[in-house]
């Protein structure tokens, strides 16, 4: 990194969005459909609003279930809804006519939160949706379509000292403006009195937050929504290309950053002590290094984030980390220590009467100059997306600063929101996250029958997974597989050959860099071979000790100081997926037999130095896994049908079966169960141990 740098020519430049309206999609549309239509055009391009953000209505005339007759029924995006990838069933329905009635209901300000709870009883045609909390600002607008969006070009117009004046300019008094006010009823009644005060003006810029407009079609409102946009984007972009962003360039960035965010990662996530585990997410975009290589940077950061849509996400400030000290690790528990203390001193200071207690107090957003972003949430999803609402939040904070000086929301507003009582009872609907939520597990030989097995009764349970294997194409088909079922956010993929040292630590590091750090290594990749001793080639033999013995250590050294980090936070879990054969001697079988026991007894002597440090290392063991398992595709299944005089094929399936004392199949999700088992905190206690899944073996028994 370069303290010198030159200072950088000119500033990244907003996206300006383009009508992707379709005139012929439209025309089948009716008038519900038309509003999801451009709900879903709207909020599917992110130069238009970010994720789940904004809300959309149109007040439609329907038949009354009861009566028969026709009434005006607002149909308002849904709470907690993201009008990109909403379905009809995601709107609102209520009668227009009760909704302007709950006015008799409102005294002033401090009716706020009571006239969200009147909302239910405006329900149409028993609708189970939750109105958005925005509903106000559409139901009192005399207008039969309003969009209201936060758009980065918007805010940025929105936070700055300078946005009013440049409403004004870009508009011609077409835009009215209204300060701040938090959302609610009030926000509402402000806002159509100041319209109704304001006669012939097309939408209002709401400052700190966003816009909302309206016009009497569905392709009207939305394309007049993104000509704003478009407006807003073009004149900030006229004022960015004069001169640098953040004030120009204070270091440059670093060429080798992905080792360092790979290296940094479990480091901080070690430190993010508290209830719960958390998941990472780096990103190095152009807008994260822009502003994070910046000389304001300090100034910038300190101030926060405005719209409310952004801080609820990212907390209201960032934690910023010096770049000559990241190897420090008495600086980095410093500093999130100091970041605590300061997130319960501004809870001390603004808290109410009646406030939730204090949340978890460690910073969500971490900025690394030279680096990029680190984001920490409770789960991957909310761990990325936290870091693109912060994106979002540079975004705003450069197009403020090209016009002015860019404002914060007020503290106290800010503690009103993200204390919101309301915010505090959607947060106690949510359901109990699943047991593994938060633990990051790597697998390798996870293509295969045993290791995807595993990996998908992991990520079942909360967990995310780095999958490896050597075999890329068959791994990527799992990954994809996996994506599809548990959500592409928390399943990895990383081609790696376990008896490779350098790929063992990049498929360590990629872990690390995807998903903060490391809980669970379950080590499985393996072959199996069979022949008796004389026949036994030494490249037979160290195929068997090179996958088997060496690739066991290479992991788990790789491994270890991943692991060891965790131990202030419960302590972590390495499983090997032994053999029965590890410990009954197989005859016709040595080289991997004993391959096998070795990489055993490593594991035992792993929990002799893994205890200290909350480290739990355990086997399990499995026999006579036939179906599911490619090692019995192949040679195996011949030499083993050899060895036992048998037909190879589904001879062999009931010959192991009836071998069992159990007489069963043993299958790869047996396996699994087993090894989520030792994984998860449900086993606690163990370690050293050897689980047998074979369906019963005396020759295994141990002792
Ligand atoms: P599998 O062949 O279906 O899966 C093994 C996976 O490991 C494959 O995807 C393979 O590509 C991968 N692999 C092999 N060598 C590798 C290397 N050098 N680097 C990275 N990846 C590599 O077999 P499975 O039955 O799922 O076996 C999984 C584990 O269970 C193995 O360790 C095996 O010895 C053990 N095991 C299996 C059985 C059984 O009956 N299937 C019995 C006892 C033990």
């Amino acid at each position: 990194m370069n303290a010198q740098a030159p200072i950088s020519a000119a500033a990244l430049q907003f996206a300006v969005p383009a009508s992707r309206w379709n005139d012929a999609l439209a025309a089948a549309l009716g008038p519900s459909e038309l509003l999801l239509y451009r709900s879903n055009l709207l909020g599917s391009d992110l130069t238009v609003t970010n994720f789940g953000g904004g809300n959309t209505s149109a007040k439609l005339i329907e038949t009354d279930p009861l009566t028969g007759g026709e009434v005006d029924v607002l149909w308002v995006k849904g709470s907690g809804g993201d009008i990109g990838s909403m379905k009809l069933d995601g709107f609102a329905t209520l009668y227009q006519d009760k909704l302007l009635g709950l006015e008799a209901h409102y005294s002033g300000p401090q009716d706020d939160d009571r006239m969200v709870g009147f909302l239910p009883h405006c329900t149409f045609n028993l609708n189970a949706r939750a109105a958005s909390i925005d509903t106000p600002l559409h139901s009192l607008l005399p207008f039969a379509h309003v969009d209201h969006v936060h758009p980065d070009a918007i805010i940025a117009l929105a936070a700055s000292s300078g946005g009013e004046a440049a409403t004004r300019e870009i508009w011609n008094g077409r835009i009215g403006w209204l300060e701040w006010k938090r959302p609610g009823y009030t926000l509402g009644v402000m806002l159509r009195d100041y319209v109704a005060a304001n006669p012939g003006i097309q939408g209002v810029m709401l400052a700190g937050h966003g816009i909302i407009c309206w016009a009497d079609s569905a392709k009207a409102c939305y394309e007049h929504t993104v000509q704003l946009i478009a407006d807003a984007a073009n004149y900030l972009n006229r004022k960015l290309v004069k001169r640098p962003a953040f004030g120009g360039r204070a270091i440059s960035t670093a060429q080798d950053r992905a080792a360092i965010a790979a290296d940094l990662m479990p480091r901080l996530r070690a430190l993010m002590t508290g209830s719960r585990r958390k998941l990472g997410h780096y990103s190095d975009d152009a807008e994260t290094l822009e502003f994070v290589n910046s000389v304001d940077l300090p100034r910038l950061a300190a101030l926060g984030t405005s719209c409310p849509d952004h801080f609820l996400r990212t907390k209201i400030a960032p934690l910023v980390l010096d770049p000559a000290r990241l190897h420090d690790d008495a600086d980095l528990a410093e500093r999130i220590a100091a970041y605590r203390d300061r997130y319960s001193a501004y809870y001390q200071r603004c808290k109410r009467a009646d406030s939730p207690a204090m949340r978890d107090p460690n910073p969500v957003v971490v900025l690394v100059p030279g680096v990029g972003r680190i984001t920490f949430a409770a789960d991957k999803t909310t761990a990325r997306l936290a870091g693109e609402f912060y994106a979002n939040a540079i975004n705003v904070m450069r197009g403020a600063e090209a016009i002015g000086n860019y404002i914060a929301l007020d503290e106290q507003e800010a503690f009103d929101i993200e204390y919101w009582l309301l915010e505090e009872a959607k947060l106690q609907r949510m359901p109990a996250p699943r047991p593994m939520v938060g633990r990051i597990a790597l697998v390798t030989g996870g293509a295969g029958g045993i290791g995807a097995a595993t990996a998908a009764r992991l990520l079942g349970e909360g967990a995310c997974v780095m999958l490896t294997d050597r075999d890329g194409a068959a791994m990527e088909q799992v990954r994809s597989g996996f994506a599809g079922q548990f959500g592409n956010d928390v399943v990895r993929a990383v081609t790696c050959d376990v008896t490779d040292e350098a790929q063992v630590q990049a498929a360590f590091a990629a872990c690390a860099r995807e998903f903060g750090g490391l809980d669970i290594l379950v080590a499985n990749a393996g072959i199996a071979s069979s022949a008796p001793i004389e026949e036994t080639t030494l490249a037979l033999w160290d195929r068997n000790y090179d996958v088997l013995a060496r690739g066991y250590f290479l992991t788990a050294r790789a491994a270890w100081p991943l692991l060891r980090g965790m131990k202030e936070q419960g302590g972590t879990s390495v499983v090997f997926i032994g053999s029965k054969n590890a410990v009954a001697a197989a005859a016709g079988a040595s080289a991997y037999a004993s391959a096998k026991a070795a990489a055993n007894h490593l594991a035992r002597c792993l929990a002799l130095e893994g205890a200290p440090h909350g480290i739990r290392v355990n086997v399990v063991n499995p026999d006579a896994v036939i179906r599911g398992s490619r090692i019995w595709d192949g040679d195996w299944r011949r030499e083993r049908a050899g060895t036992h005089g048998i037909d190879p094929g589904a001879e062999l399936e009931e010959h192991y079966r009836q071998r069992s004392l159990l007489k069963r199949d043993v299958l790869p999700e047996d396996i699994a169960e087993a090894a989520c088992w030792l994984a998860s905190d449900a086993s606690a206690k163990s370690t050293g141990n050897m689980i047998n899944v074979d369906a019963g073996n005396a020759q295994a028994f141990t002792r």
